[in-house]
């Protein structure tokens, strides 16, 4: 161990944050080992991020929504923990000097706080896949500029990270996927899906959002991104399996045919304790594994006619990082108009399709994709086309339909 380090935690009120601060909450019991907190923010609740902040005690509390400032203020008053607002005040937070800034927004919206601490010389522990998928090439070239490291907390990244060793010899990664709650459904019942029973993933506890990815199969889509991004080979060599007990998360395979696996229990906080602590490991109260329990492993290929987003993955990828990004909002749009009532389940694959086809064809496809402007003029194209597209879909999504 190498004593007291810093850290700030963008979006600590979600799920990746809380199990961050838990994370922490069990380290700092070791007065020389633990993490001072520099920074908290959060979207919108006051409520939750004061309370956060009253036990963690951060130089500054964001709120993003800035009608919740007040609220916050009211909350903080007296305790010496600065609280400002508004996503300005997000992106500011994430410059202030930490040893590590914990990227746990949901989105396309963490990208710019997350590049803000990496230009402001931070090293980051991503777990906002969306920003890497949106913005890798980006962040990644920041990244080198300011010589810091982008650490992966998405768990299949984390065990790639911890297999590759030198990285030399390699010839193939492999990521699992669950498979979702939809793995042995049949296309009938996907059809009919509600929001609640996408969400009811079957290992991991998420936020909604990378919940219903994880339904789709879209989680695995980005994941595929953003591991040919964040360890820059070519997606022609990422394979991606269903391994339904989500114990093993990554596989390095090296060109004597050895497969280095990692495993771990399905709990988000062993990989964020690894790109907090890297190259240390802070210890942790997670489940310990019990493979004679468990008794044995299973590893099937993905379904491709129940899921298509690995293969909309792969065209992305070779459409460019402009065709990423496209993606990654097509998909946000469609998840949100999901969740909302506004479409069906196997809209959302749909809409993704439609959109990303649609750009593909277009002129726009080999834009560099190398700053935050043209990152948000696509991000607003692929919504708008999203929407376009939604147009079409008659509501409650149980209607069997061909879009184009
Ligand atoms: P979540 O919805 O539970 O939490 C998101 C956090 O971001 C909250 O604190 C929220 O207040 C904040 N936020 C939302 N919109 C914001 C905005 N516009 N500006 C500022 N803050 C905003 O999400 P999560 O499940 O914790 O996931 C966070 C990220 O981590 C996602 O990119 C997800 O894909 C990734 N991830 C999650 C898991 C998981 O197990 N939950 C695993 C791997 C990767
Ligand atoms: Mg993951």
């Amino acid at each position: 161990m190498t004593g007291r380090r810093s850290v700030s935690i963008m979006g600590s009120t979600g799920s990746i944050g809380c199990s961050a601060l838990d994370v922490i909450r069990q380290a700092n019991k070791d007065d020389d080992n633990g993490f001072d907190v520099v920074a908290l923010t959060a979207g919108s609740s006051a409520e939750k991020l004061a309370a956060q902040a009253l036990e963690f005690r951060p130089q500054v509390a964001v709120i993003a929504d800035e009608r919740q400032l007040p609220d916050l203020r009211a909350r903080l008053e007296g305790s010496g923990i600065e609280a400002a607002g508004g996503p300005k005040a997000v992106v500011e937070a994430a410059t202030r000097p930490a040893g590590r800034v914990l990227a746990a927004i949901v989105g396309a919206a963490g990208l710019e706080s997350t590049l803000a601490a990496v230009q402001a010389g931070n090293d980051v522990a991503i777990a906002n896949k969306e920003s890497v998928v949106c913005g890798g090439r980006l962040i990644l070239e920041e990244a080198k500029k300011a010589g810091v490291r982008v650490l992966p907390v998405d768990s299949e990244h984390s065990a790639i990270h911890q297999c590759l060793g030198d990285g030399r010899q390699l010839e193939r990664l492999t990521i699992t996927a669950s498979g979702g709650p939809f793995r042995t459904a049949t296309l009938e019942e996907m059809r009919r899906a509600t929001p609640a029973e996408a969400a009811a993933h079957p290992n991991w506890s998420m936020g909604i959002k990378n919940s219903i990815d994880s339904a789709t199969l879209m989680n695995k889509a980005l994941e595929f991104i953003e591991a040919a991004y964040l360890f820059d080979v070519p997606a022609s060599v990422i394979d991606v399996i269903i391994h339904k007990q989500s114990i093993i998360h990554g596989m390095a395979h090296f060109t004597d045919g050895s497969v280095i696996a990692q495993l771990g229990a399905p709990d988000m906080r062993t990989p964020i304790a690894y790109a907090l602590g890297w190259p240390d490991r802070v210890p942790t109260l997670v489940e310990r594994l019990d493979l004679v329990r468990l008794g044995q492993l299973d590893f099937e290929a993905i379904d491709v006619e129940k899921f298509p987003a690995i293969q909309l993955a792969r065209e992305a990828i070779a459409g460019g990082p402009a065709a990423t990004t496209v993606l990654n909002c097509a998909n946000e749009s469609a998840v949100s108009a999901f969740i909302a009532g506004h479409c069906g389940f196997l809209d959302i694959s749909l809409v993704v399709k439609e959109v990303l086809s649609r750009f593909l064809s277009g002129n726009m496809s080999g834009m560099a994709c190398n700053s935050l402007e043209e990152i948000g003029f696509l991000d607003r194209y692929a919504r708008n086309a999203a929407e376009d597209v939604l147009k079409r879909v008659p509501g409650g999504g149980v209607e069997d339909r061909t879009l184009g």
